[in-house]
């Protein structure tokens, strides 16, 4: 993965070896040697990865990490720190700060590279995701509002093999979220057998292979119900090639197991806090997306839906060798209803015929409203005689009843002319589903010019 990193330290050989490090897995690397210098040239090139100098002379690192966390340009880069002065205690100081770790300078290679994969790796995951909102937003679909959020699940696996404090009964103070607590060989059969799944997910690694829990963080990924969660990785300090491991495989985040407790908490808020940011967005695309593809009037699915939709219905046709039946309906003078009792008549009467079609249907089948008063209709394992008894039984419907619209306007009679043909008969071959549609367009022309009210079969059931 490619990504611009901009480092500060004011000791030039220590800027030299980063660089050559980072350099030499392909990352693009900048260098300043003080605290303006970097905030000017945050600002400006907008790195993926700032990684700053905990002992900065001449100025607080830890409030650099804070300005950048404030300020709108910046606060979106992830801030790594490195120390001479690695321990505990300055852990917590840089994650208060906002940056994401701290690493000590005499760190192994592989494991500097790691982390900075795994930091590289969220920021663009994360820009994927705003890009995404942007486009969204452009549609006029927004964020799904904050208070659909759920209480945080936090679940802490107990492995006392590997050393675990006791960060449940240390963290409940502190963190605002459920924790539950259980062995590891029974986090797949809890998470199954619990309606929510976690947010986020502490997981001891062990240092001994042979029986390392690194499978697990895998089987976590790969799985829809956890793929989307949050995962910790506990390690003890000296645990380097399984951390990084960890990291590859798919955890978000390590924590040593020497962690003060309000690291730990801080540690879990911020995988909390990005979880949910990245479920509102993806909630917010979901809901986007079916906006996009529904008719706001009616709920029905519009015009955008029905073509290629319709074409996955004639594939699955093929293969099970089904007819299918498409139909093309039309409100019959809908124009005259509009011109004697207004638009908004109109409209009602348009969300009644929806609902008659809906209700006179199966789930299976598609229902669009693909022009003004125009809707397609799509049942799949339909043959000719079905297909005439639903639609015989939708222009029944229709007509049976005048639709109620106001209570000052009288009900409005209404009836409906229906083109019908069907798919994927024997001997059709792969019959474009355009070919099949414009064959029930033709039919319905047909009903409209015999004098409305009926239905008619077009070419290609004949
Ligand atoms: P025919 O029986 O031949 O189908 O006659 P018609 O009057 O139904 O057909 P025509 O195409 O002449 O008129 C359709 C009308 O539907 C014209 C248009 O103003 C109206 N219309 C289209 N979209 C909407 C809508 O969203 N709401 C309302 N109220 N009217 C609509
Ligand atoms: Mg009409
Ligand atoms: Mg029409």
């Amino acid at each position: 993965m490619s990504g611009r990193i901009l480092i500060a330290d004011n000791v030039a050989t220590n800027r030299i070896i980063l660089k050559v490090k980072l350099a030499a897995a392909s990352y693009d690397v900048a260098q300043v040697s003080s605290g303006s210098e970097l905030m000017t040239a945050a600002q400006r090139d907008k790195p993926d990865l700032i990684v700053i100098d905990a002992d900065l002379p001449g100025c607080d690192s830890f409030e650099l990490c804070q300005q950048l966390a404030n300020q709108p340009e910046t606060a979106a880069i992830p801030v790594m720190m490195t120390t001479s002065d690695y321990g505990p205690d300055i852990r917590l100081r840089a994650l208060q700060a906002g940056s994401l770790d701290i690493l000590p300078k005499s760190l192994d290679d592989n494991v500097l590279l790691a982390r900075v994969r795994n930091l590289l790796r969220l920021h663009s995951m994360e820009q994927e995701l705003r890009r995404r909102e942007g486009t969204a937003a452009d549609f006029g679909f927004h964020e799904a509002p904050a208070e659909f959020t759920a209480r945080p699940q936090v679940l802490l696996v107990n492995d006392p093999g590997a050393g675990t404090p006791n960060w449940q009964h240390q963290l409940g103070g502190s963190l605002d979220a459920d924790i539950q607590v259980v062995a590891d060989r029974n986090v797949l059969k809890t998470i199954a057998q619990s309606n929510a799944c976690p947010d986020v997910i502490i997981l001891p690694i062990n240092t001994d292979p042979a029986q390392s829990p690194l499978t697990l963080v895998a089987e976590l990924r790969s799985r829809a119900e956890t793929r989307h969660c949050a995962i910790i990785s506990s390690i003890a300090p000296s645990a380097g090639q399984t951390g990084i491991s960890a990291l590859d495989i798919g955890a978000n985040d390590l924590m040593e197991t020497d962690s003060l407790p309000a690291e730990a908490a801080l540690r879990i808020t911020n995988q909390l806090e990005r979880k949910q940011s990245a479920d509102r967005l993806r909630m917010a695309m979901e809901s986007g997306m079916r906006l996009a593809v529904t008719d706001p009037l009616t709920g029905l699915y519009n015009r955008r839906y029905a073509l290629p939709h319709t074409a996955k219905i004639a594939a699955r046709a093929h293969e099970t060798g089904q007819p299918f039946a498409v139909m093309v309906l039309d409100l019959d003078r809908f124009k005259r209803i509009n011109d004697t009792y207004g638009h908004t008549a109109g409209d009602a009467v348009l969300q009644a015929v929806a609902r008659r079609l809906r209700n006179n249907l199966r789930s299976v089948d598609l229902i669009c409203r693909i022009g003004g008063e125009e809707f397609l209709v799509v049942m799949p394992d339909t043959d000719m005689t079905a297909a005439r008894a639903a639609a015989e039984r939708l222009r029944r419907v229709t007509q049976a009843e005048p639709v109620f619209v106001a209570t000052d306007k009288p009900d409005i009679p209404v009836t409906l002319s229906i083109g019908v043909s069907i798919g994927g008969l024997d001997g059709q071959g792969a019959i474009p589903v355009e070919t099949i549609v414009e064959s029930a367009d033709q039919a319905l022309l047909g009903a409209k010019t015999h004098g409305r009210n009926q239905v008619i079969f077009g070419q290609s059931a004949a």
